[in-house]
């Protein structure tokens, strides 16, 4: 089957906003095996909507639309659909009773064009909306199949997973399930790590594996269909186990996390708390602890310490240790990760100083950075870092190397 996605919204020709939804569906449909060949992007105009269905009508199967679901006048889509198909628009009672709801919870006064959501293209499918109003259809007729979502995709992204990939998997004559695992990584290059995979990308058929580069980290997606020996799940095992044992070293989880939340999860397993003095992240670090929820039970506080002032008189740094050594040190990262941990009496103290850029500072090159790691009833452990980029590559990937630090150093030490 091959498939076309039409994304409706005047603001995207505008480039007001970028077509995100477009990419996050020809993923998705790529991962059912169906051949996404065209997309298309159309303003909030009926007839040029028209025309625009005519054409898919041509080249495409399936035909996926998102944008002008919602309850305004430029939301046009499904009466333009309807009247295509020569359907009618028919009240969704269940659909009625969640936006009363989503009124009656949010409390807000529900005014009458609200309960145009409510109406869908009579004979389809409807695809719930969790987190919003509008709901999603799946319509299918002699030639095609039509699936409308909303636009944002903050309710597009979840209503597809959760209900328009089971009703596209359905129709796709193939019910085998598909599976996919992402597995994420970080210290190691995109290319770096594609060389030690090499033979497994260009052998792959099931499970695919696509890599992804982005934010300094890399992630791989493995995709299964099962087959008639194994589960999606055991074939996707297989071929993992294989990566592990080569850049096992440079994982750290499964599908949507991230290194802080990794981080918390293990301080909060095993009750230890932590503090921070941070120079060249300016809070960075402690900034995306708190925004964990549950920061409060293993965060107990720290500084940020930007001068050699500020490290001197609030994290207590020895002045000889800058007068000799100077402030992007191994020595003055080891002092203030010991002391931030005694002034804020926690398990760990971590410290970050360095250079963010673009200038030098202390004959350092920007990028130079010192990760100090102080656990309990350990030596105090520094980490020289030369990372490159902009400067706010530089100081982000500095709290990812902190958190990825804090976590081996724990996981070798296993209780
Ligand atoms: P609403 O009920 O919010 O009006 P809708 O289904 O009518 O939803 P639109 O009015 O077309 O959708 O778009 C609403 C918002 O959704 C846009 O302002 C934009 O932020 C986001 N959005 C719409 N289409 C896309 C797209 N193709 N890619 C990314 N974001 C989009
Ligand atoms: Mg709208």
């Amino acid at each position: 089957m091959n498939a076309e996605i039409i994304a409706v919204g005047s603001e995207l020709l505008l480039g007001q906003i970028v077509n995100t939804n477009a990419r996050f569906l020809s993923r998705q449909l790529a991962e059912l095996g169906i051949n996404v060949f065209y997309h298309t992007v159309v303003g909030d105009n009926p007839d040029r909507l028209k025309s625009a269905i005519s054409i898919a009508q041509e080249r495409a199967e399936l035909i996926v639309f998102t944008g002008g679901l919602g309850p305004t006048k430029d939301d046009l889509t499904k009466d333009t659909i309807a009247g295509e198909l020569g359907k009618k628009l028919v009240l969704d009672e269940e659909a009625m009773r969640s936006i009363e709801l989503y009124f009656d919870k949010t409390k807000r006064v529900m005014t009458e064009n609200n309960r145009k959501q409510a109406l869908v293209i009579e004979g389809s499918v409807i695809l719930k909306n969790e987190n919003g109003m509008a709901p999603g259809m799946f319509l299918t007729t002699a030639d095609h199949k039509y699936m409308l979502l909303p636009g944002p995709p903050s309710e597009m992204e979840p209503m597809f997973i959760k209900y328009g990939q089971e009703a596209i998997a359905g129709i796709n004559g193939n019910q085998s399930r598909i599976e996919s695992r992402v597995l994420r990584f970080f210290g190691i290059g995109e290319a770096a790590l594609e060389a030690k995979i090499e033979d497994l990308i260009d052998q792959q058929s099931n499970p695919t594996i696509a890599p992804l580069a982005g934010d300094g980290e890399v992630t791989l997606r493995l995709t299964a269909r099962a087959d008639a020996n194994s589960t999606a799940q055991t074939l996707i095992d297989k071929v993992e186990a294989e990566i592990m044992s080569r850049v096992g070293e440079f994982f750290y989880g499964y599908d949507e996390t991230s290194l802080i939340l990794e981080l918390s999860k293990l301080l909060k397993s095993r009750n230890l708390t932590i503090s921070a003095a941070e120079s060249l992240t300016g809070g960075m670090f402690q900034q995306e602890l708190t925004s964990v929820s549950g920061a409060s039970s293993l965060f107990k506080g720290g500084i940020v310490c930007y001068s050699n002032e500020a490290k001197i008189g609030l994290v207590n740094v020895r002045p000889e240790i800058i007068e000799n050594y100077g402030a992007v040190s191994k020595e003055c990262a080891e002092e203030l990760a010991v002391n931030i941990s005694s002034i804020a009496k926690s398990d760990i103290g971590i410290s970050f100083t360095g250079v963010a850029g673009p200038e030098s500072l202390e004959g350092h090159q920007p990028g130079t950075v010192f990760i100090g790691v102080h656990i309990k009833g350990q030596p105090v452990h520094v980490e020289k870092l030369s990372l490159s980029g902009s400067r706010t590559a530089i100081r982000s990937r500095s709290v990812k190397f902190g958190c990825q630090l804090i976590i081996n150093r724990l996981s070798a030490t296993r209780k």
